[in-house]
């Protein structure tokens, strides 16, 4: 197995919106960092440099901070649901418009394969737009009766108002960074709230290109601000912004564990969706032949670059060889290559740097006693290219069992008839994370049962990671706190005003 050598242009569109000067967006200006620093961007495919952006540093931060309140009690405040909610609608046709620049121009900087990167702009970009977008108008509060001891019955009136939290601050990942964005903006846009958007240093063109689209959208300048920089300055900045009354982060617990301290300044609401090392239980009567691609989808989407990605497979004595070889022949029979060659179907790792953290991961799991049944190694050539792997008989005490690796790792462990539901649940929930999971099973009441007992925020029969943007999701443990996508998802970005009058 090798990466595909050959490398596939982008179109002349791309060309262009790459080479040109990428500065901030900040209150519909395109401004250079105060300091002047500048971040190179690289295709982890070829390794090669494909754009330079400007990288904000606290002062810009606070200039962005700024127009995102300008912004917050100008227009966009005063604006009705309905014209809200239109723009919201224009904003996704824009995005689907330009599918091809902003798929090409995510495949360069983030290395997925064109197509999920064109499925990941319609369903998490266009769609969860609309979704959202249909929300606008339905956002209210409600009428309360209440007992005042100098009143009588029709002397009062309690009403709740919905309101916007004001300027939220949104940190977002490399490894969706269309999706990332839009799950941020979405629901902002849809309560009324401005955004500082600061993409992650390694993916930060996809997040520039969003924010020139919301402002063709008839978006008001402002309301959309977009800050590439690096955590430990920009990040850490907005974190801690007293003009900042929201965080919404996605990222690593250990930078969620940071942004909880840095938001205690002003006390701003802040939620968080971090890592996982979800769990799949494949019983005995599964669908083998639904289990091993979805075990296959499930471990290495993204390279396994992704906070849902099944890492930890629990299988019954009975299936585990015959599912063990089927996931390393499917896995082995992907494609690696760059995202714009179509036959690609397993990018690059994110940077060499991630390449190095997982393959120490890997070095780990063969000191151990788990049987390395198929990858663990780097492939030859130009791109952070990494073989899918996979660990037998691996055990909860084991670091790769139970540390998120965020690579194309995957450990399969091997349950009985002995085991009851309750030991493969205690097993499946032995890790300090909770976001996703999966059962297999024909049996209902197996089904359901186990579900109850997965310790996650979201637990998905008969597939893996079912994501829609109506469906809430969000982790439990140290996988966050909160839920993004559906109505639950808007509360993070709403307050309520509790109002009563004396007739
Ligand atoms: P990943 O594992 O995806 O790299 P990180 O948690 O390191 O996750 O990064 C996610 C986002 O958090 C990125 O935009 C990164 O720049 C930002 N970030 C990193 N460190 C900090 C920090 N100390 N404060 C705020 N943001 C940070």
């Amino acid at each position: 197995m090798s990466a595909a050598p050959e490398s596939f242009s982008p179109s002349p569109d791309t060309q262009a919106y790459l080479a040109r000067q990428h500065d901030l967006l900040i209150g519909g200006e395109r401004v250079p960092a105060s300091s002047g620093e500048s971040i190179a961007v690289y295709d982890p495919a070829t390794e090669a440099q494909i754009a330079t952006v400007a990288g904000a540093g606290p002062e810009d931060i606070d200039r962005a901070v700024a127009a995102a309140r300008a912004a917050f009690k100008g227009d966009w405040s005063t604006m009705t649901a309905y014209e809200r909610a239109r723009l919201m609608l224009n904003y996704a046709d824009e995005i689907e418009r330009n599918l091809p620049l902003i798929a090409e121009v995510e495949v360069l900087e983030n290395g997925m394969p064109r197509m999920i990167s064109e499925y990941t702009i319609m369903k998490f970009g266009a769609e969860f737009l609309r979704y959202y977008a249909g929300w606008v108008t339905k956002i209210h509060g409600m009428t309360i009766p209440v007992s005042p001891m100098d009143a009588r019955n029709g002397e009062t009136l309690t009403y709740t108002k919905r309101e916007p939290v004001g300027v939220v601050g949104a940190i977002i990942p490399w490894n969706a960074p269309l999706a990332m964005a839009i799950l941020k903006l979405a629901p902002a846009l849809a309560t009324g709230c401005t955004i500082v958007l600061k993409p992650a240093e390694l993916t930060p063109l996809t997040a520039l290109l969003l924010g020139e689209l919301a402002e063709k959208a008839g978006i008001p300048a402002g309301v959309v601000n977009v800050v590439p920089g690096y955590g430990q300055t920009a990040g850490a900045a907005l974190a801690e912004h007293p003009g900042v009354n929201k965080i919404s982060f996605t990222g690593s617990t250990a930078v969620g564990k940071e942004i909880i301290r840095a938001s205690a300044g002003n006390l701003k609401k802040v939620t968080l969706e971090l890592g996982g090392k979800s769990p799949f239980v494949v019983f005995p009567d599964a669908n083998l032949e639904s289990v091993i691609p979805g075990a296959v989808r499930g471990a290495f989407f993204l390279q396994g670059q992704n906070c849902m990605a099944s890492t930890r497979l629990f299988v019954h004595e009975d299936v585990f060889e015959p599912i063990v070889d089927g996931i390393c022949q499917m896995a082995g029979a992907m494609q690696p290559g760059p995202g714009l060659d179509p036959a690609s179907m397993l990018g690059p790792l994110i940077s060499g740097q991630q390449r190095e953290r997982v393959l120490s991961y890997i070095e780990a799991g063969k000191q151990t006693d788990a049987e390395l049944r198929c990858g663990g190694e780097a492939l030859p050539g130009k791109g952070f290219f990494l073989q899918p792997t996979v660990f037998a008989r691996t055990k909860m005490d084991m670091k790769i069992a139970r540390e998120e690796i965020f690579g194309p790792v995957l450990c399969v462990q091997a349950f009985s008839d002995s085991d009851s539901l309750e030991d493969i649940a205690a097993e499946a929930n032995d890790t300090d994370y909770g976001l996703s999971g999966s059962v297999w099973t024909r049996d209902i009441s197996v089904a359901h049962k186990m579900a109850a007992l997965i310790d996650s925020g979201q637990v998905s029969i008969n597939c893996h990671a079912a994501v829609d943007p109506a469906i809430p999701f969000g982790g439990n443990k140290q996988s966050g706190w909160g839920r993004e996508f559906g109505m639950e998802g808007l509360e993070p970005y709403l307050k309520t005003k509790a109002t009563t009058v004396l007739f």
